[in-house]
Order: structure tokens, then C-alpha cells, then sequence
């Protein structure tokens, strides 16, 4: 598929009809997730033949498009989610944007879509969070949400890769993911339902991945749970990642467990950050499958200290309660534990900008 190498330039239109900013204030004041949105968009456009093209920012407004997508038929559609920060001092930062251009493109080739050159990506979202700055809250715990996508335009019914995608970015100011804060999350470990079979599609940020798992979270909202934590398809067995997070367990030594990256789960951006951290800190980190059954025994022998979940949305929430058709049990009292904490704090630090930024995960 053809790919433009030359940076794209972008026509830059300003929104004439932005938000007041006492409005947008007010709405600082009760920010949930996903519900508010900023007063531009990100749109590159791609056709074959021609490539990328048509890169705007633009005023957020609704795409007309036809009945006959083939988004709306055959789902062809992936996304990213990242989140730019206000430092102290000040900064709009972004954490290692590079790493979502990259896992974009990943799953663009897993979908049969074209790959965006990360410039152009990146040029996106710097722009996008240039002309919103303002919409960066400050308040402790909230950040600017954003959310590259692309998805398949072209108008055919025919079952094959669409022939022109659009990619847009849009932009959320967000509070805390978890209602709850802080607090430690329950979790529902779904029997009926897994997310990603081997050779399926489980690695990609493809929106047919999150439609699969609405049933199963909905289940785990129904059983008075946040989350959902799925076992793998093949065998039932062994503990993948959540419906929207990546898990990791703290053993009685130290070292940590974390599922490995086989294809079906998705690889965090979150997850390799505190993986790194850990390691840096001196902890042993194993990336090896880890059993529901040795959860169910190491929680209830105290071999397991902590458990949490880690991911863009909600940084690192501390896994309280697990709950199964069969029974329920606790990790750590319920209450969040001290490396859960120690690896929150470091992390966080980096990305608004209060600690040294040693790996240069800030841009
Ligand atoms: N797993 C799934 C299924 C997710 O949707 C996410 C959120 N992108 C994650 C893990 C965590 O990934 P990241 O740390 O890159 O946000």
C-alpha cells in the first residue's frame, strides 16, 4: 500500500465557534471519562492510489457518512488512546507518544489498513493538543484524553480492505477512570466469554475487540464489579489482561508476574513502562502465563501480596477483590499495597513532570 514519506503539512482552520470559556470551566468542575469534548479535531485522509492526504485541523464536527461504509458492515477500524498533561511549571506534555504511532501501525497491518509514518501521526496530536491547550485540566488525577482513530470510508459492500480511511484525532478532558479514585477495583473473572483467540486479533486496538468484551463487562457490572478479567480462549486457564487494562501480581519474594505478550493481549504501553520501572528498582519482573487457579491459591496461602491492573486510562488501580461464579477473595486486605503504590508514584511523577525524566518518556 502506498505511504507518503514527506511530512504531511496541515491546513489549519480554527474553530469560529469555540467553547466560552466559562462554560468550559464549569465543566472542569465534574469531569468524568469521555463525555466532554474540545473544540477541534485532527482529519488526514487517505485514498489508493494517492496515499495520505488533506491533513487539517479543523472544528470537531460530525463525518457525513454513506449507509454503505464499510466501517458500519465489516468493522474495519482501529484506535489509540493516550493522554497529554499540564506539568507544574506549566508544559503540555505528552507520555511516549512514539509508542502509541508505533502500536497504531501494528494494528493497522493486522487490520489490512494503511500505515500512517509516525511524523505524521505524531504532527497530528501535537497540533491537535497545541490549538486545545487550554482544554488540559489541572486538577490533580485529570488529564486531556486523546483518541487517534481510523476507520474504513469507502463506500462497497464487498467483504476486502476498503479503498480510503480517514484518521482523525479527537481530544476529552478526563477525570479519574475508576468512580471510586484511588480506591482499590473488584473484578469479575469472565467463564462464558474470552477476548482474543490465538491468531485472532487480540494484540491489535481494533474497535471489534472492545464490541466482543461489552457482554462480558456488562456482566461484571452486573455482579457489582469495575472490571472484567478474561482467561485465554484456548484453554480457559491461564489469566490474559482486563477488559481495558493489562495485570500484574506482586509475589511474598518481590518479584512480580505479569501475563507475556502471545499475540492475544495487548501490549500496554502502561505495562512495558512499569515493567521497566520495576526492573530499574531492582525487582524481578516474569513475564510468564500465570494460572487462575494458582491466583485462586496463592491469594488464599498469602503467597500473593498485591495485584493490580495498569493501563493509559487509569495509570495503576490496586485489585481488591476478585470475584467467580464460584466465590470471591481478597488480595492484600483490600487495600492497596506499597510496591502497587511505590511503582503508581514513580510513574505518575514522570508523566506530569515531577520527577527526573530519565528515559525521556516526556515529549
Ligand atoms: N489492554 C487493553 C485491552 C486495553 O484496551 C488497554 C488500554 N489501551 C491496555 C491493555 C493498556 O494499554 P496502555 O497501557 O497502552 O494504555
Amino acid at each position: 500500500m502506498p505511504s507518503n514519506s514527506a511530512p504531511l503539512s496541515f491546513d489549519i482552520k480554527p474553530n469560529t465557534n469555540p467553547m466560552p470559556e466559562t462554560d468550559r470551566l464549569a465543566a472542569f468542575e465534574n469531569l468524568g471519562f469521555g463525555t466532554l469534548f474540545t473544540d477541534h479535531m485532527a482529519v488526514i485522509r487517505w485514498s489508493e492510489g494517492k496515499g495520505w492526504h488533506s491533513a487539517e485541523i479543523t472544528a470537531r464536527a460530525p463525518f457525513p457518512i454513506d449507509p454503505a461504509a464499510s466501517v458500519l458492515h465489516y468493522a474495519q477500524e482501529i484506535f489509540e488512546g493516550m493522554k497529554a498533561y499540564r506539568t507544574a511549571d506549566g508544559r503540555a506534555v505528552l507520555f511516549r507518544p512514539e509508542e502509541n504511532a508505533r502500536r497504531f501501525n501494528e494494528s493497522a497491518r493486522r487490520m489490512a489498513m494503511p500505515d500512517l509514518p509516525e511524523a505524521d501521526f505524531l504532527a497530528a496530536v501535537e497540533k491537535l493538543v497545541a490549538i486545545d491547550a487550554k482544554w488540559i485540566p489541572k486538577a490533580e488525577g485529570s488529564s486531556l484524553y486523546l483518541r487517534p482513530f481510523m476507520f474504513a470510508s469507502e463506500t462497497f459492500l464487498g467483504v476486502r480492505p476498503s479503498k480510503e480511511y480517514i484518521f482523525c484525532v479527537i481530544a476529552s478532558p478526563v477525570g479519574p477512570y475508576f468512580k471510586g479514585g484511588a480506591k482499590p477495583v473488584s473484578i469479575w473473572v469472565s467463564q462464558d466469554y474470552t477476548r482474543a483467540a490465538p491468531g485472532g486479533t487480540g494484540a491489535a486496538k481494533c474497535g471489534g475487540n472492545y464490541a466482543a468484551s461489552l457482554v462480558a463487562q456488562a456482566e461484571a457490572y452486573a455482579k457489582g464489579c469495575d472490571q472484567v478479567v478474561f482467561l485465554d480462549a484456548a484453554e480457559h486457564k491461564w489469566v490474559e489482561e482486563l477488559g481495558g487494562m493489562n495485570v500484574f501480581f506482586v509475589m511474598e519474594d518481590g518479584s512480580i508476574v505479569t501475563p507475556p505478550l502471545g499475540g492475544t493481549i495487548l501490549p500496554g504501553i502502561t505495562r512495558k513502562s512499569l515493567i521497566a520501572l520495576a526492573r530499574e528498582e531492582g525487582v524481578t519482573v516474569n513475564e510468564k502465563p500465570y494460572s487462575f487457579d494458582e491466583w485462586k491459591a496463592d491469594a488464599a496461602s498469602g503467597r500473593l501480596k498485591e495485584a493490580f491492573a495498569c493501563g493509559t486510562a487509569a495509570v495503576v488501580a490496586a485489585i481488591g477483590t476478585v470475584k467467580y461464579p464460584q466465590g470471591e477473595f481478597q488480595i492484600g486486605g483490600g487495600e492497596t499495597g506499597p510496591l502497587t503504590t511505590r511503582l503508581r508514584d514513580a510513574l505518575v511523577g514522570i508523566q506530569r513532570g515531577q520527577s527526573n525524566d530519565r528515559h525521556g518518556w516526556i515529549h
